[in-house]
């Protein structure tokens, strides 16, 4: 039987302003993995666990709030 060679998880810590947060929703549309929802006028990491780390979100937010941190 073909065993597993060593698996990598890379877990991102999210980060987001939700003092400059406009809410205009460009992470929601823009993530692969649907990380992101607008809740009461701020974007809120709903499934941090599932982001890719690929900074789609950090790109185009016009306001420059959101931080991914691999760790
Ligand atoms: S880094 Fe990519 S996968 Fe992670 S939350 Fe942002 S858009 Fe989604
Ligand atoms: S892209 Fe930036 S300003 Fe727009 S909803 Fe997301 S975090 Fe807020």
């Amino acid at each position: 039987m073909r065993r597993p060679g060593p698996i990598e998880y890379e877990v991102y810590i999210i980060g987001v302003d939700t003092d400059k947060c406009e809410a205009c929703g460009e992470c929601v549309f823009v993530c692969p993995t649907s990380v992101w929802e607008l809740k009461d006028g701020v974007a809120v990491a709903v499934s941090p666990e599932a982001c890719l780390g690929c900074m789609g979100c950090v790109g185009v937010c016009p306001v420059s709030a959101i931080t991914i941190t691999e760790i």
